[in-house]
């Protein structure tokens, strides 16, 4: 499917998942504006990566959390490419502990970074998307967002609250060609991951009927499919990509 002439913004695109989403976004002819939070030399990378496939591509500073970066982002895009037609709601932390003595503002900063941050980005996009009367969201979730893991509450309630946000904004959106769909992943081997404790990834690995974990790629190809033009009748969907684990 050819995304050429279409802009896409990946919040989240100098690493991991979100980079392997701009990559594969770029390969299908999109121009891709690369958001990050701090790690400005991976996302100059990211960037310089899209561009070797013949796409314009630029790195965009914001943290989602800030509800006016995040209007200012989307912003910044428009008057860089002259339009955003697809949102990948990406960027994403996990602040691991146990209900009994993990601590609050460890729940309160994975809110704010991986359910409010899509909530802003997707309120910020759709101001636009909404002028151009087309539009694609993609949020990624987890499969913990619909099945929990110990240890992981405040992930897990990001997660399932990023559910509740696709669905809402889906039927609020679906009247002028905006699409608001999620993509779950299962284990995939990111940073993210890379930092389990060991015990937690065997435990992980042993949960998943393909026997491997996922790669970032194969989770960008997911995301891909719901953000070009043919995709206009899937909205509010969850696509899980966990080789069989949430089956
Ligand atoms: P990752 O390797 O840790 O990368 C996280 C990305 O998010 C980085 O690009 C980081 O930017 C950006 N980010 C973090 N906080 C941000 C903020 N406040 N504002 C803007 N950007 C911010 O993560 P990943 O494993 O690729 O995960 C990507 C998404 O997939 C996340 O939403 C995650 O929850 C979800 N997911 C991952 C897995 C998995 O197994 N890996 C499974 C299910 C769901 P900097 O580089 O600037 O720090």
């Amino acid at each position: 499917m050819s995304l050429k002439g279409n802009v896409a913004l990946v919040t989240g695109g100098s690493r991991g998942i979100g980079r392997a989403v701009c990559l594969e976004l770029a390969r299908r002819g999109a121009a891709v504006a690369v958001n990050y939070a701090g790690n400005s030399a991976a996302a100059e990378e990211t960037v310089e990566l899209c561009r070797a496939m013949g796409v314009e591509a630029e790195a965009f500073q914001a943290d989602v959390s800030d509800p006016a970066a995040c209007d200012a982002l989307a912003a910044a895009v428009k008057e860089r490419f002259g339009r955003l037609d697809i949102l990948v709601n990406n960027a994403g932390i996990s602040r691991d502990g146990l209900l009994m003595t993990a601590k609050e503002e460890d729940f309160t900063k994975t809110l704010d970074t991986n359910l409010k941050g899509a909530y802003f980005c997707t309120r910020a996009a759709a101001k636009i998307m909404l002028r151009q009367k087309y539009g694609r969201i993609i949020c990624l979730s987890s499969i913990v967002g619909l099945r929990g893991n110990p240890g992981q509450t405040a992930y897990a309630a990001s997660k399932a609250g990023v559910l509740g946000l696709v669905k809402a904004a889906a039927k609020e959106l679906a009247g002028r060609d905006i699409t608001v769909n999620a993509v779950a992943p299962g284990y995939i081997e990111t940073d993210m991951t890379a930092a389990l404790p060991e015990k937690a990834r065997e435990a992980m690995l042993s949960t998943i009927p393909k026997g491997r974990p996922g790669a970032p790629e194969e989770v960008a190809r997911a995301v891909a499919f719901f953000a070009g033009p043919e995709c206009a009748y899937i909205t509010g969907q969850v696509l899980c990509v966990d080789g069989g684990m949430a089956v």
